[in-house]
């Protein structure tokens, strides 16, 4: 099958028992055993639950994977995938990633002897130096929340693999049509489902995929025995939402190299950063990796803070809103929303201003998303 013929139809066969065109909503938490010791390949939930086995076979095929597991939560996936290893490791990790990674990694994780050190996976030899005897993962966003860092595929895969460690990627603002970092030999791909791939702000969901089946099984298990599953229900409804990622994908992007374009020109505004734009740092990475730029935007005005308060206030189209990825447009204050936890300190320090701005371009039309933003910059 063809990517986008795997978007809608990949592990998604008519009901054997009505022909109904959708997988049913199993919402069951247990099942009536034929006789002890034998089942009809579900026994309970937590462990499995036919809707779900539907929404991650389809999430696996089209990731490339051969396996994926899906979570109630992006947090929970990364979670899961971090449970793969055991105190006393080390783990390097993108400097500039969303802020409930770091408030895990450093609040919770850190207490259970995992140790972190975060740096500039754009620069492989900053990674390379970051290794040490006891580093066991790589774990890398790209492009970046927020500052929509665009990292090297290939480079990562060359120094997890130089020194035998896990490479774990969150592609959740590339999305797999995008980008599939399993095909440049990652081990692990992680996405906040909640985002993009269910695209319509109902659900909060994770996945995890991978071709390896010993991770599998190690992750399959995490999933089983903590239970952080996501429900029937919201597997069904990310499932609807998946079938039409390739047509909002292509949407997102067309319009956010719009919008880019358009804020790019005013004069109220001091920076860009948008992977599809030539002046973004790492556009030839992005434009030689990805098949497309994605749906995301940040952006600082020239007035500082204040005025992208004033913006983000006078907006009447865009929502003001936690999360990204869905069909409408969504502006966000990073540093007291998504990355409030993050210590000023560590903000300033990976250029995460207080006057940044990011923008979740949705699939309304694009022209009343400029104008939106031109009456709010007028009154910012
Ligand atoms: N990874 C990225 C890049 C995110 O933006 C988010 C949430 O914003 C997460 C992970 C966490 O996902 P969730 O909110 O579904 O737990």
């Amino acid at each position: 099958m063809k990517f986008d013929t795997k978007v809608v139809r990949a592990g998604i066969v008519p009901d054997p028992t009505t022909g109904s065109i959708l997988p049913p909503i199993y919402e069951t938490a247990t099942y009536v055993l034929p006789e002890v010791g034998q089942d009809k390949g579900f026994d309970y939930t937590r462990s499995s639950n036919p809707t779900r086995q539907v929404l991650e076979e389809n999430l696996a095929a089209i990731e490339s994977a051969n396996h994926a597991i899906s979570f109630a939560s992006g947090m929970a996936a990364v979670d899961a995938c971090l449970k793969l290893l055991s105190s006393g490791d080390h783990v390097v990790c993108g400097d500039d990633v969303y802020g409930g990674v770091t408030r895990h990694f450093d609040n919770v994780l850190s207490f259970y002897g995992l140790q972190f050190t975060y740096v500039d996976t754009t620069n492989p030899e900053a990674v390379r130096s970051a290794m040490t005897p006891k580093t066991r993962m790589l774990w890398i966003e790209t492009p970046t929340n927020p500052l929509l860092k665009v990292t090297d595929m290939e480079a990562m895969v060359a120094v997890a693999q130089e020194h035998g460690i896990l490479l774990g990627v969150d592609s959740t603002f590339a999305t797999p049509v995008f980008l599939r970092p399993l095909e440049f030999g990652a081990d692990i791909v992680m996405h906040s489902t909640t985002k993009y791939l269910s695209g319509h702000n109902q659900i909060i969901g994770g996945v995890l995929a991978t071709n390896s089946k010993e991770i599998y099984d190690k992750m399959k298990f995490i999933q089983k025995t903590i239970g952080a599953v996501s429900s029937p229900f919201d597997c069904w409804l990310n499932l609807s939402g998946l079938k039409t990622l390739h047509l909002r994908m292509q949407r997102h992007e067309e319009s956010a190299m719009q919008v880019a374009t358009f804020l790019e020109s005013h004069g109220k505004i001091e920076r860009v950063l948008y992977p599809g734009l030539p002046s973004h740092p790492q556009h030839a990475v992005a434009k030689a990796q990805m098949s497309g730029f994605s749906g995301m935007i940040t952006f600082e005005l020239t007035g500082g803070t204040e005025a992208g308060k004033q913006l983000m206030n006078h907006v009447k189209l865009c929502c003001l809103a936690e999360s990204l990825g869905s069909v409408e447009t969504m502006i966000t204050h990073p540093a007291s929303m998504t990355h409030a936890d993050v210590p000023p300190k560590d903000r300033r320090r990976r250029g995460l201003t207080d006057g940044l701005v990011r923008l979740s371009v949705g699939v309304e039309d694009v022209e009343d998303i400029i104008l939106d933003l031109e009456q709010a910059l007028t009154a910012a």
